[in-house]
C-alpha cells in the first residue's frame, strides 16, 4: 500500500538515498529543501526546519498534495565543529536548533495527523557520535544524543496509539558532511571502523526502510547502530 511519507533534507545524502529507497518500496515520498533544484520524483516542498512557520507550510502543502503524512523520517542536521573553548554560543544553538529542535518540530506536527488516524511511523537520524561523543563536536554530539531521549519519551508516549518511534544512528557515510575531512582524518576513521570503509547512504536507507515497514511493527524506543562496528557497546 503506497503511503505518504516525509524526509526532511530529502534533496540530498542520506535523506535522498532514504527517500529513494521509500519511494522504491511504492510510497509517495515528499521531501524538504533549502535552496536550488530539487532531485525530480518527490514532492518538494520549500523548508527550513528552524523555522516555525515554513515547517507549518510544509506540511498543509503536503497534507493538500499527497495526504497526511504517515510515515516521517527526521534527517535534516548540520555539524559546526569546534573545539568547546572556540565554540560561540552561536555554534552551539544553531546546531541545537537545527538537529534537536528541528526534529521536535517537524515531530510534533506529524504526531497530530498520527494520533488521530491511530498509527504511524516517526524514524530518526541520530548518529554514532551522539552515544560515542566526538571531540569538536560537543554541540552536534549533544544534539543527536537528545535526540535519542526524545524518541524514547515519544514511544512511551506515542505507543498506546499504535506509533512507532525509532532512532537510527549512521557512523561515517560517505556524503558532502564527511567529504569536508582530510584524507588524514577519513584514515583515521577508517582505522577505527571494525568493517574498515563508510557506509555508503543506501546502507542507511535500508534500515529506515525496515523500521518504517509492517515487519518493524514491534520495534518502538529502539536506537539502531548502522555504523561498520564503530559504536559497539554503546
Ligand atoms: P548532508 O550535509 O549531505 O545533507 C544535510 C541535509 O540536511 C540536506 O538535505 C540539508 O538541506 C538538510 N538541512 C540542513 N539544515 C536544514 C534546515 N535548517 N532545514 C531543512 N533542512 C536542512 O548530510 P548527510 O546526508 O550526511 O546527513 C543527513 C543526516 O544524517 C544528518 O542529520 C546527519 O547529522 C546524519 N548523519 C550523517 C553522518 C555522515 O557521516 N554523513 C553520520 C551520522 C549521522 P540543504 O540541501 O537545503 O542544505
Amino acid at each position: 500500500m503506497s503511503r505518504s511519507v516525509l524526509v526532511t533534507g530529502g534533496n540530498r545524502g542520506i535523506g535522498l538515498a532514504i527517500a529513494r529507497a521509500l519511494a522504491d518500496a511504492g510510497d509517495q515520498v515528499a521531501i524538504t529543501y533549502r535552496s536550488g533544484e530539487p532531485p525530480a520524483g518527490f514532492l518538494a516542498v520549500k523548508c527550513d526546519i528552524t523555522d516555525p512557520e515554513q515547517v507549518e507550510q510544509a506540511y498543509k502543502e503536503i497534507e493538500e498534495k499527497q495526504g497526511r503524512v504517515e510515515v516521517l523520517v527526521a534527517n535534516a542536521g548540520v555539524t559546526r565543529d569546534q573545539l568547546l573553548l572556540r565554540m560561540s554560543e552561536d555554534d552551539f544553538a544553531s546546531v541545537l536548533d537545527t538537529n534537536l529542535t528541528g526534529t521536535f518540530r517537524v515531530v510534533k506536527r506529524a504526531a497530530r495527523g498520527m494520533l488521530r488516524a491511530r498509527t504511524g511511523r516517526i524514524v530518526l537520524i541520530s548518529s554514532v557520535v551522539g552515544l560515542l561523543g566526538s571531540a569538536g563536536q560537543a554541540n552536534y554530539a549533544a544534539s543527536k544524543a537528545g535526540m535519542v531521549g526524545f524518541a524514547r519519551s515519544l514511544a512511551r508516549e506515542l505507543g498506546s496509539r499504535g506509533i512507532t518511534c525509532n532512532v537510527v544512528a549512521p557512523g561515517f557515510v560517505d556524503t558532502d558532511m564527511t567529504r569536508v575531512l582530510s584524507d588524514e582524518q577519513r584514515a583515521s576513521i577508517t582505522d577505527q571502523v571494525p568493517l574498515g570503509r563508510y557506509a555508503q547512504p543506501e546502507e542507511i536507507a535500508a534500515t529506515v526502510r525496515f523500521l518504517a515497514s509492517d515487519e518493524a511493527a514491534y520495534i518502538t524506543g529502539a536506537v539502531i547502530p548502522v555504523d561498520g562496528g564503530l559504536g559497539m557497546g554503546h
